[in-house]
């Protein structure tokens, strides 16, 4: 990279805080630390010419966790690490909204629902079993009413007729989202400079080495790199996870008219003007889909378009466009905050409701940055 002088000393230019990572936890980290401390200064270094992750490039379901997928956590974290990490969820997308503004959003409130295919009747069983009890749990926890409530399923024939809705959810446009935060930051004065990579992390002597080979003195460090998180740092316990997805033509007569979930979770689709969105499938190989790499696969692609066909019928004939992102997962489904030293503070592991996380986990690193930083 052919850097001048006045480009370097201008990237380079010491701040109080370097953040690295430009996604939805890198902008709203620096925008908390403004809301509280606006003599802070902020750089953001980002290897993107707009963010390379997930947080422009995910299925933009504003959600906080189905009754299959809390079923799951549950036995695995137990209830009261579940409802913390769902909790976290929630406050976050109400900080999102807020910030942001459902006009910004493009927030459409039109529920979550889970739909059951046809071998899962021992699955929908369950959860129709969980649901009075979760809908306490989500009222003791949160305040929300009736959270979960038994439907039917109207939307896809061939599949069982019970459908679990949340009237609490709906869907926004990511990249409106993001644009947003992205403006936010600039009025308030956060540097954030795309096309950087960082590409070692010297601890000891508190220098980020980038391309163009730059150093890039830092005073604290906040790391927001979630699914790439192993290439810069690879002790920690967060794995690249590539979702697909694809999106349809517009299409007459489409009648989803909410966001929806199958699989537990490993499967989503919604309605964005006309046009169906669909995602997921991971499950269907995991080790393969534990990757840095951004592309797809025939076959999570074939299982995807037979998901689609069965939705609407001919829909696999019509498919406009195809892409991944990468998102962040480990051995919990608990963010990482941690202090990696006195300078270093990392945010990541933010799996698949990082939409909703994303706020509410700035607002944690803000506040444990803040309480350290000694402005020059
Ligand atoms: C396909 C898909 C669908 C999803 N759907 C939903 C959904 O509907 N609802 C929901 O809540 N969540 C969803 N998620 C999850 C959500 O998008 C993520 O959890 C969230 O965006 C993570 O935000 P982040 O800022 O931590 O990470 P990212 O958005 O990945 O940001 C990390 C940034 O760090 C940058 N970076 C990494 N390494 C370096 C480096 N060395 N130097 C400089 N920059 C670096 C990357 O380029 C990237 O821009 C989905 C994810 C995917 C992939």
């Amino acid at each position: 990279m052919n850097y001048s002088f006045w480009e370097q000393q201008f990237i380079t230019k010491p701040t109080d805080v370097t953040i690295i990572g430009a996604g939805i936890v890198g902008l709203s980290t620096a925008i908390s630390i403004k809301e509280s401390r606006p003599d802070v200064s902020i750089k953001i270094l980002e290897r993107g010419h707009l963010p390379y992750g997930a947080s422009t490039k995910n299925a933009g379901f504003s959600c906080f966790g189905s009754v299959s997928e809390l079923m799951e956590d549950i036995d695995s974290i137990g209830e009261a690490t579940c409802m913390e990490i769902v909790k976290m969820r929630w406050l976050g997308l109400q900080m999102l909204k807020q910030r942001v503004g459902k006009q910004h959003l493009e927030y459409h409130h039109c529920g979550g629902t889970e739909l059951f295919r046809a071998g899962d009747h021992q699955l929908l069983s369950a959860c129709i079993d969980k649901i009075t009890s979760y809908n306490e749990m989500m009222n003791d926890h949160m305040g929300l009413k009736d959270c979960y409530q038994l439907r039917q399923n109207e939307v896809v024939t061939s599949w069982l007729p019970q459908a679990i809705y949340n009237q609490y959810e709906g869907t926004i446009n990511p990249m409106s989202m993001m644009q947003r935060l992205y403006q936010i930051a600039i009025e308030k004065g956060i540097s954030i400079f795309y096309g950087i990579e960082v590409q070692d992390l010297d601890q000891e002597n508190h220098i980020l080495k980038s391309g163009g080979n730059m150093d890039i003195q830092y005073k604290k460090l906040i790391v927001c790199t979630n699914g790439f998180t192993q290439m810069l740092l690879p002790h920690l316990e967060v794995v690249p996870a590539r979702n697909q997805v694809l999106i349809t033509k517009p299409m007459e007569g489409l009648t989803l008219n909410s966001g929806y979930h199958v699989d537990k979770g490993y499967v989503y689709f919604r309605n964005y003007q006309n046009r169906i969105l669909l995602g997921g499938g991971r499950n269907l190989n995991p080790d393969g889909e534990t990757t840095f790499d951004f592309g797809h696969t025939a076959q999570i692609q074939t299982y995807l378009e037979g998901i689609l066909e069965e939705i609407y019928p001919g829909a696999s004939n019509l498919i406009d466009h195809r892409w991944s992102g990468i998102l962040g997962i480990g051995p919990s489904k608990f963010p990482i905050i941690q202090w990696l030293d006195n300078h270093i503070l990392v945010g990541v592991r933010l799996g698949g409701m990082g939409v909703a996380i994303g706020s509410y986990l700035g607002k944690v690193l803000a506040e444990r940055v803040v309480e350290t930083v000694n402005i020059s």
